[in-house]
Formats: C-alpha cells, sequence, structure tokens
C-alpha cells in the first residue's frame, strides 16, 4: 500500500545520489536499485496487501462508476493524502469500482439528481474497498479509539467491501462540491445524520449544508440506497445480511 510507493520511491532517489561517483559505483547502483526494486514488487502483496486491483475488479464483472453516466465524477480520497488517515492507501485501485447491482442503482441516482437539479453531478470519494485495505484501515481506527466508523475486516467486512456501498457528495454546474458542513471523512459528531436539526440549532452546520444533505439523501434514497446515522456521505446498496449472504468479498 503506501509504504510500498514510498519505499521504492526512497530507494529510487538514494540510488540516484550514488551516481556520482561514476564507473563501477553507477553499474553496482543500478544493479542494486534493480535488485532492491524486484523485491519489493515479489514482497509487496505481501506485506502491504498491493495487488492489481482494477484488473481483478475489471474481470469479476464490476463497473467503473465513470462508464455509467458522463456527469459522474471521482476523487477517489484513499488513493491520495487526502483522507482521515493522511496517507494514500490504495494502490492497484485507481478507479471507483461497484458490484453491477448497485452500479444500477448509482446510475439511477444521478438521473434523479439531474432531474432535480440540471447540470448537478455526483462525485465519488470511495467504492469498492478490498478487504486487505479495509484491515489497514481498521488498525488505523483501532488506535484511535474510533472503531465505530470502519467495519471488523475480521467479521466478514463491510458493504464497501463486497461492491454494495458508496460515499460520496454533490457538485454543482462549477464542478463544486457543495457544502455539508464537514469535509468526507470528518469522524465525529458533526457529520452525523441523524440529528441535523439540533446541529443547526447549535450553530454546528448552516441550514444550507443541513438542505444539501437533505438532497442527497432523498436521491439517493430514490435510487434504492439507504443510509447510516453517522455518516452523511455514506450509502448502503443492500443490507448487511444480504450482502455476506447473496455477494463475494474482494480479499
Ligand atoms: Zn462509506
Amino acid at each position: 500500500m503506501f509504504c510500498f510507493n514510498y519505499s521504492i520511491y526512497t530507494i529510487n532517489c538514494q540510488m540516484q545520489n550514488c551516481f556520482i561517483f561514476g564507473g563501477s559505483g553507477k553499474w553496482f547502483s543500478r544493479a542494486m536499485n534493480l535488485t532492491i526494486l524486484s523485491l519489493l514488487l515479489i514482497c509487496a502483496p505481501f506485506v502491504c496487501g498491493a495487488q492489481d486491483w482494477d484488473a481483478i475488479l475489471s474481470e469479476r464483472g464490476f463497473v467503473d462508476v465513470t462508464t455509467l453516466d458522463t456527469a459522474i465524477r471521482v476523487h477517489l480520497a484513499y488513493a491520495t493524502p487526502d483522507n482521515f488517515m493522511g496517507k494514500a492507501v490504495y494502490v492497484g485501485l485507481t478507479k471507483a469500482w461497484l458490484h453491477p447491482d448497485a452500479a444500477g442503482k448509482l446510475a439511477k441516482a444521478q438521473q434523479i439528481l439531474r432531474r432535480e437539479r440540471p447540470g448537478y453531478a455526483l462525485l465519488v470519494y470511495d467504492a469498492t474497498r478490498p478487504i486487505p485495505i479495509q484491515r489497514y484501515m481498521y488498525n488505523f481506527v483501532k488506535e484511535k479509539n474510533k472503531t465505530y466508523y470502519v467495519a471488523n475486516p475480521d467479521k466478514k467486512g463491510g458493504r464497501h467491501n463486497y461492491g454494495m456501498a458508496v460515499d460520496l457528495t454533490i457538485i454543482d454546474r462549477d464542478g463544486q462540491p457543495l457544502p455539508m458542513g464537514t469535509p468526507f471523512d470528518f469522524l465525529s459528531m458533526e457529520a452525523n445524520t441523524d440529528k441535523e436539526d439540533a446541529l443547526v440549532k447549535n450553530g454546528k452546520i448552516s441550514k444550507e449544508e443541513r438542505d444539501n444533505r437533505l438532497l442527497l439523501r432523498r436521491v439517493m434514497r430514490q435510487a434504492g440506497f439507504t443510509t447510516v446515522t453517522s455518516e452523511w456521505w455514506h450509502f448502503n446498496a443492500c443490507s448487511a445480511q444480504t450482502a455476506i449472504a447473496k455477494y463475494r468479498l474482494v480479499e
């Protein structure tokens, strides 16, 4: 995962510095570089869970959400440091993939949104999340006593691990995300969906931000998704029981 990429980057930089010795030093550096890179490539899947997830999911018949509707945008937050861990943890996973059953609902959500707000679109932050990455995330929140937010990978995982959940927001006609009161992955009570009127009353979020969340939930519910009380951005395409009984874990 992130450590895999970082290691290669660091070793490459160190080897580049060795080139100032020239001659046999240059040859030695290149040989060492290749050897270490090969070792990392061989060991990475075991050490960091790095695999070509894009190829695996494509082969399994999962759907790249950008192919559903040209309006749908993706900012895969875990492929960048722009997430609650502050690190990129997706390696070999560059697209937002969904199981076809969930993908069909997402396409419907975009159509409903377009009807309600012409020019507005869905912006996907996360979709299918393989179990090795889930395990890394679970251990990260475990250290911070926030496991409530990440499903336990050793207890059949969560719906993201089956391709049956999606994290997303809405962008306006200029491509700007609507204000929702908190950023994506803000693991605190301000992101809760069950007490938004109180959040408005206490000045934690504005009326406009609450209304934007209501718009997102309305659109997603009409398309067949369900919501959770802890995260305004998270939507499930089936129940936990159905995911376990009917769908296959991505591991
Ligand atoms: Zn989620």
